[in-house]
C-alpha cells in the first residue's frame, strides 16, 4: 500500500497534487513519500512482533538518501551499510553507531578503520582474508571488532541473476561446507570477537522457500558451531523481501515473512539483526517524467519519449525490470506504446508494447516503485545531470536533493595544460 492516488482525477503524493512538484522543481523527479515509508517500516516491526531481540538495519544502498534515512531512523531503524560512504551517511542520519551493520565483499583497508573509528556494531566478514585483516587492524588498537561471519548457503533465491547473491558461484560470503573451518580460525584471532553468522541471499524474492531453506542452513550451523565450543549470540538474516511491481505479482507479507523467521528461529536464543531495503523504499516513490513527444509512424506501436531516461532509473534496463507507468491526469483514454527516453542507446527503453493511459507531448507520468534501487544507480551517461528527490509530507514538501545539472558535473573536469 502506498501514497500515490488520485484525487479529482489528479495524481497526489499524499496530499501534494504531482503537477505542483513538476512545475516548481521541473522533470524528471522522484518523489517519496514519508507516510509511505512510516508504513512501511511500521508493518515490518509489526510482522516481527513475536522475535523479542531483533535490529532492524535499512539496506541503505536500496536508497541512501539523508531524508529517507533519518525518517527511518526515526522508526528505530538503524542501517546495514556496503561502503564507507553508505557508512557516513547514516552516521550523519543520526543512525547510533551501534545500530550499523557493515556488509559488503570489497571493505578496503580504510573502510575497515573507519568502521573501527566509529565503533559500528558489526562487521559483517566475506571472507577468511577480510576476516584476518580486521583482526589486525582491531588488534593494533587493542580492540575485538564485533563480527559475524557471512555465509553462502548455496540457495537459489529464484530472482533475476544479476540480483542473487547466495548461490555457490556468486563472489558473497563463505561457502557453507567451509564455513566450520574459517568460523574456528577467525573466532581464535585476538582482534575479533566473532560472535555469530549472517547470510543474504538475493533481492525481490517472491517466495518465502528459498529464504526458509537458508535460514534452516543457519540454524544448523549455529548448532555445529556451539557444539564445537563457540559462543553464537547474533545471526544476522539479511534483507530480500520482494514488493509487488506489477499486478498479479503477489509477495510475501511482512507478517507471513515474521511467521516463519519466528518459527524456523524459535529455539536459536540469538539477537537477530534484518536488512530490508526495498521492502520498505521501493513503493515508497515514484519517479515523475514528463512526455517530450509520441513519435509515430514505425512499423510498431507509437513512441512514447519522456524526459526520464536510463541513466535515472537503471532497472529495467540492467534487470528488464516492470515499472507501472501511469498519467498523473488521465483521460481515461488508453493507448499501446513502447515508453522509451532520450538516450543514445535502444537499452533505453522502459516498457514495450505496454496499454497505457493515453498521453501526448507534455503530459505529466510516473514510474511506480521507484523508491528503491532509483535514484541511488542515476549517473550521468549522456552528459545528462542527476535527477533531483523531493519529500512529500502530508501537504507539504521539500527538495531532499538538489538536481546536479550537466554543467556542474563538467565543472569538476580540467582539461591539462599541456592540451
Ligand atoms: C542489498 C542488500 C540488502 C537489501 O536487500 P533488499 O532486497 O533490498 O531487501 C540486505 N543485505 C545485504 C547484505 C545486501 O547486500
Amino acid at each position: 500500500m502506498d501514497h500515490f492516488e488520485l484525487k479529482n482525477g489528479v495524481l497526489h503524493a499524499e496530499d501534494v497534487p504531482l503537477p505542483r512538484i513538476a512545475d516548481d522543481v521541473g522533470t524528471p523527479v522522484y518523489v517519496y513519500s514519508r507516510a509511505t515509508l512510516e508504513r512501511h517500516a511500521r508493518v515490518f516491526r509489526e510482522g516481527l512482533d513475536s522475535v523479542p531481540d531483533k535490529l532492524i538495519a535499512f539496506a541503505v544502498k536500496s536508497n541512501p538518501n539523508l531524508a529517507v534515512l533519518k525518517v527511518l531512523q526515526r522508526e528505530g531503524f538503524g542501517a546495514d551499510v556496503v561502503s564507507g560512504g553508505e557508512l557516513m551517511r547514516a552516521l550523519a542520519a543520526g543512525m547510533a553507531p551501534e545500530m550499523i551493520v557493515f556488509s559488503g565483499v570489497g571493505k578496503t583497508r580504510a573502510e575497515l578503520e573507519l568502521g573501527l573509528d566509529k565503533n559500528i556494531g558489526q562487521f559483517n566478514i566475506e571472507s577468511r582474508e577480510e576476516g584476518r585483516e580486521l583482526a589486525i587492524l582491531a588488534g593494533a588498537r587493542g580492540e575485538r571488532a564485533p563480527a559475524c561471519l557471512r555465509i553462502n548457503p548455496d540457495v537459489d533465491a529464484k530472482t533475476h541473476e544479476k540480483i542473487s547473491t547466495g548461490k555457490a558461484e556468486n563472489k558473497f560470503g563463505i561457502p557453507l561446507v567451509h564455513a566450520r573451518e574459517a568460523f574456528a580460525e577467525l573466532a581464535a584471532l585476538d582482534g575479533l570477537n566473532l560472535r555469530g553468522v549472517a547470510v543474504h541471499i538475493g533481492s525481490q524474492l517472491l517466495d518465502l522457500e528459498p529464504l526458509e531453506t537458508a535460514f534452516a542452513k543457519v540454524g544448523q550451523l549455529v548448532e555445529d558451531l556451539r557444539a564445537a565450543g563457540h559462543t553464537i549470540t547474533h545471526v544476522d538474516l539479511g534483507g530480500g523481501l520482494g514488493v509487488p511491481y506489477k499486478a498479479g505479482e503477489h509477495p510475501p507479507s511482512p507478517a507471513e515473512y515474521g511467521a516463519m523467521v519466528a518459527r524456523v528461529t524459535r529455539d536459536w536464543g540469538v539477537h537477530l539483526t534484518f536488512e530490508p531495503g526495498r521492502v520498505i523504499a521501493g513503493n515508497a516513490g515514484v519517479l515523475l517524467t514528463r512526455v517530450v513527444r509520441v513519435k509515430r509512424g514505425g512499423n510498431g506501436p507509437p513512441f512514447v519519449i519522456v524526459d526520464a531516461a536510463m541513466n535515472d532509473l537503471a532497472r529495467p534496463a540492467l534487470y528488464g525490470a516492470w515499472h507501472d507507468f501511469d498519467a498523473v491526469q488521465p483521460s481515461g483514454e488508453r493507448m499501446t506504446a513502447n515508453i522509451v527516453g532520450p538516450i543514445c542507446e535502444t537499452g533505453d527503453t522502459f516498457a514495450s508494447d505496454r496499454d497505457c493511459d493515453a498521453l501526448v507531448a507534455g503530459d505529466l507520468a510516473v514510474f511506480r516503485t521507484a523508491g528503491a534501487y532509483g535514484a541511488t544507480m542515476a549517473s550521468s551517461y549522456n552528459s545528462r545531470g542527476f535527477v533531483p528527490e523531493v519529500l512529500v509530507d502530508g501537504d507539504r514538501y521539500a527538495v531532499v536533493a538538489d538536481r546536479i545539472a550537466a554543467a556542474a558535473i563538467m565543472d569538476a573536469e580540467r582539461v591539462p595544460d599541456w592540451l
